[in-house]
């Protein structure tokens, strides 16, 4: 049991890492390409309407960073 706890708390300082070297990520729903592909009547891929989820940018804030981003906007506000 002590190796699971262990190998969570590795994956954790992993993802944190990894938050703080990269704090935004390819958005899930456009997979980064910042809109979405349709096909044309042909069946060819074709450029679709701007994703809505990152506005176009293909990239999203982590969740991790964002929590990261949360505590410290909110201890800056009590000191
Ligand atoms: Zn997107």
């Amino acid at each position: 049991m002590p190796t699971l706890i262990t190998v969570a708390l590795i994956a954790a300082a992993c993802y944190g890492l990894l938050c703080v070297c990269s704090p935004f990520g390819d958005c899930h729903r456009c997979r980064g390409f910042g809109y979405k592909l349709t096909t044309d009547r042909k069946g060819r891929p074709k450029r679709g309407k701007p994703c809505r989820r990152c506005n176009g940018h293909g990239k999203r804030v982590r969740i991790g960073r964002r929590l990261y981003n949360a505590t410290r906007r909110a201890r800056r506000r009590i000191v």
